[in-house]
């Protein structure tokens, strides 16, 4: 006989109440702790994890129109419910007061840390960017031969992307880097 895990979960359950039942212990606290759970009276919604390719479905309860829990979906047919400790945590992208909400910023030569607006640092980053490729980008190149090739190269900027950013972000960095004509574009997953 084949079970699913669903329907060895079920079973076993099953197996739990009857083994209860025969020995007379008394269920009634499990139950209750059972009733009160954090995704009682949830809406559960089927997604995926956003991450990485592996794609792991994972269920997203809500309760108020705020996600309250994020787990492994059993139905999942190739992961029949896991996540590893990354996608287990995904319920930190909404809901993390931990996140930090101003950037730090440490001057050339202080060996202090201040506090930045999250704005002030992304037209840091941008300026940035701009005044390098304006200064180091390589627009013609001689070959082998002598001749004078295109190749729009900017190699004084090197990316690595972060397992802390999603599918559709490694997808737009990817662009960005590509439009800006960067050569070293790696990810953190593969070093
Ligand atoms: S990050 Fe982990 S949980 Fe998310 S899709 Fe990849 S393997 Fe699955």
């Amino acid at each position: 006989m084949s079970l699913s895990r669903r329907d060895f979960l079920k079973f076993s359950g099953a197996t739990a109440a009857g083994v209860a039942a025969g020995t007379g212990i008394d269920l009634a606290p499990v139950e209750a702790a059972a009733t009160s759970l954090k995704i009682k009276e949830a809406k559960a919604f089927a997604g995926v994890c956003p991450y990485c390719a592996v794609g792991c479905g994972q269920l997203i309860y809500t309760r108020d129109n705020k996600i309250i829990d994020i787990e492994g979906n059993p139905d999942t047919p190739h992961t029949l419910g896991r996540l590893c400790p990354k996608g287990a945590a995904t319920i930190q992208l909404s809901n993390n007061p931990l996140r930090p909400t101003r950037a730090l910023y440490r001057a050339p030569g202080s060996d202090k840390w201040e506090e930045k607006p999250i704005e002030w640092m992304y037209e840091q980053i941008a300026g940035r960017y701009h005044d390098t490729r304006e200064k180091y980008f390589i627009e013609k190149e001689k070959d082998k031969d002598g001749k004078e090739v295109t190749v729009n190269r900017l190699e004084a900027i090197a990316s690595l992307g972060s397992a802390c950013i999603d599918n559709e972000e490694c997808y737009l960095l990817s662009k960005l880097n590509r439009t800006l004509g960067i050569v070293y574009h790696e990810h953190q997953a593969r070093v």
